[in-house]
């Protein structure tokens, strides 16, 4: 039988799917050919089947090599309850476990097992993995060797070394989600990777949805989301550990089922409240970006952003948690000025590089800069959100993907030379000495203590623009930022400045300056959109009152299965599958193992309590 079969069987027989996601395939492929491979792809494309499908058909161990305990931990448990026996190795071991872990992997028990990287050198291990057949290691978050990733771990560099100590060396694979040309260019250097294929797929979430706001009341936006959401779960992102907590206390007493998580808690509370996040026993995890590495909980249905983060990498990992499903899932950003600036502040004071030379230390700023630009531009422009990212990460998308917060705002063209003008006049005539918001409040007309403190009540230009609502003046202000008719500079002041451009725009021949902007009538839909979609959790697949049903009862039947096994319930089957059951109703077994996400392992477990529970109805 030919390998096409094969790779198709295994992904069925154990994992239920019956197809590949695209771009899985050619890696696959290539990893079975013997070659080296490195999958640059996000976080939810599903990187893991792409090592697991081929651990299993290939003569030997494979090692994946990962950085994060918790990550290995939940892998793991995965593939245990898929029918594959998996270990992993870390700290988390207790010495006994360890040695007994190692002896079962000398009997060869384990196709696949996880190892940090710090273990590799050991001599315990070494000792193994010397004696063992290694088919192939397999790096997970590769970036970890980089040092212009953002999570450089000095323990990966160990890897090659382990590598080049094998009797046989093994196929090598890669994986990370940051597609930045100088990390992949390491990732292969430092990997030694030989002839790798290379590979950037499946940047796109087509059931992401994607906005962007800047509400004045931060916080009220957040609630009213999640108000018009109720019972599904979500997680919120904070920049500061003071946001994490003021938002989640704020939420509690709302009334909402909110945990919290970052970096400054006990181990012991971090742990608890992410297992209750994990396990559905709260619906809401607001959080710093500390959590989230390794958390593969498929049915979180919304990603909200109090604040920008340092840049569209983080950004789209952490939006990336949303719908892992595949079902509909919404991330939306809620951005404020302040944001650019405590961002500027962390990339001032980024303790990490302390190691780094003078020198690179300044080029690893600068990019960390230029990316928190692109970050900020994100927030600003007015075509597909979805296109914008894609583009940033390297991939093509068409320029409407008609998803995301500006595909589905009508826009019209207006004419914005005279604001325009407006706000360089009033740089100008201040002298270059403000920020943003006391040149927009002089042009409102803004009666408030600085405005008069700094005489700009006295400007000529005091209150010219009176009649245009402040939101459309921030929006001009935005796009002269972006296309560089006015600079901010590059401290923690943000002052606005005049640029090569500022004079273009009287120019005689200069033609006006039209601009993108959302139509007025068309703003603010969020809260409509949220009531209608409430017709089903799952999103795009409607289901009927009586599926509904079945579908709340299947769950608690998960829920229960979970806790006997004590795993998470998205473990035993996820929402997903779960909707598939309610639609397809499948009354027997060959029926069942046709629903997307039940393997054999799986059926043998579960299928008959799931199959009763169907047919009562
Ligand atoms: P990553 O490691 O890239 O972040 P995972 O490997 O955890 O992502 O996969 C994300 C989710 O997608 C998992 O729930 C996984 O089971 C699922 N998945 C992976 N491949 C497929 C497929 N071919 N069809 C359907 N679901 C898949
Ligand atoms: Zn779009």
């Amino acid at each position: 039988m030919g390998r096409f079969m094969e790779k198709k069987q295994v992904l069925k027989q154990y994992f239920g799917y019956d197809d590949f996601r695209p771009g899985q395939e050619p890696l696959i492929e290539s990893i079975l050919a013997g070659r080296d491979t490195l999958g640059i792809m996000p976080t939810g494309a599903g990187k893991s089947v792409i090592y697991q499908v081929p651990a299993l058909l290939m003569d030997g161990i494979t090692l994946v090599i990962s950085p994060l305990i918790s990550l290995m931990k939940d892998q793991v448990e995965g593939l245990n309850q898929a029918g594959i026996h998996a270990a992993y190795l870390n700290s988390s071991l207790t010495m006994n476990q360890y040695f007994k872990a190692l002896e079962f992997a000398r009997m060869g028990r384990y196709p696949i097992i996880y190892v940090a990287p710090e273990r590799l050198l050991t001599d315990s291990f070494l000792d193994f993995a010397l004696h063992a057949k290694i088919a192939m290691v397999a790096v997970d978050e590769a970036h970890c060797v980089s040092q212009w990733g953002q999570d450089f771990r000095p323990s990966y560099l160990k890897i090659v070394e382990f590598i080049d100590r094998l009797p046989v060396r093994p196929v090598v694979s890669a994986f990370t989600a940051t597609a930045t040309a100088q990390v992949r260019d390491d990732i292969i250097d430092i990997l030694k990777l030989q002839e790798p294929l290379v590979m950037t797929t499946g940047f796109d979430r087509s059931n992401l949805y994607f906005g962007v706001m800047s509400p004045k009341d931060r916080y009220g936006a957040i609630r009213n989301y999640i108000e018009t959401h109720p019972g599904d779960s979500g997680i919120v992102y904070c920049l500061t550990r003071k946001h994490v907590e003021e938002v989640c206390e704020r939420l509690r007493t709302d009334g909402f089922s909110v945990t919290r998580y970052h970096a400054g808690l006990t181990d012991a509370e971090r742990r608890k409240n992410q297992e209750d996040f994990l396990y559905d026993r709260v619906a809401i995890m607001v959080a710093s970006n500390a959590f989230g590495m390794g958390i593969d909980k498929s049915n979180v249905r919304f990603v909200l952003h109090y604040g920008m983060p340092k840049n569209l990498e983080s950004y789209y990992q952490e939006a990336g948690r949303a719908g892992r499903d595949g079902e509909p899932a919404e991330c939306i950003l809620y951005y404020s000025g302040q944001d650019v600036i405590t961002n500027q502040f962390f990339i001032e004071h980024n303790q990490d590089n302390q190691e780094l030379d003078d020198f690179t230390r300044q080029l690893v700023q600068e990019q960390d800069r230029e990316r928190l630009r692109k970050m900020t531009f994100y927030c600003f422009t007015n075509e597909c959100l979805r296109d914008y990212i894609l583009r940033y990460f390297g991939e093509y998308g068409s320029n409407y993907c008609g998803n995301c917060q500006n595909c589905l705002t009508q826009f019209e063209t207006v004419d914005v030379t005279d604001a325009a003008r407006a706000m360089i006049k009033c740089v100008e005539v201040s002298r270059q000495r403000y920020g943003v918001n006391v040149i927009l409040d002089t042009l409102h007309g803004a009666n408030t203590a600085k405005i008069r403190q700094y005489r700009m009540d006295e400007n000529p230009v005091y209150g010219v623009l009176s009649k245009v609502p402040s939101h459309k003046l921030r929006q001009v202000m935005n796009f002269l930022l972006l296309n560089g008719y006015l600079s901010v500079t590059d401290d923690e002041y943000t002052i606005v400045k005049l640029t090569g451009r500022s004079a273009e725009l009287w120019a005689e021949t200069a033609p006006p300056l039209m601009m993108k902007m959302a139509k007025e009538q068309e703003r603010a839909p969020k809260e409509s959109r949220g009531k209608k979609k409430k017709l089903k959790t799952a999103g795009s697949v409607v289901l009927t009152e009586e599926e509904e049903l079945l579908f709340e009862k299947l769950r608690s039947l998960r829920a229960q299965l979970a806790r006997e096994e004590q795993v998470p319930p998205y473990i035993v089957f996820s929402d997903k599958t779960l909707v598939f059951m309610c639609r397809q109703k499948p009354a027997d077994r060959s029926q069942m193992l046709e629903v997307s996400g039940v393997g054999e392992h799986k059926f043998e477990k579960y299928g008959e309590r799931f199959l009763a529970a169907i047919a009562e109805g």
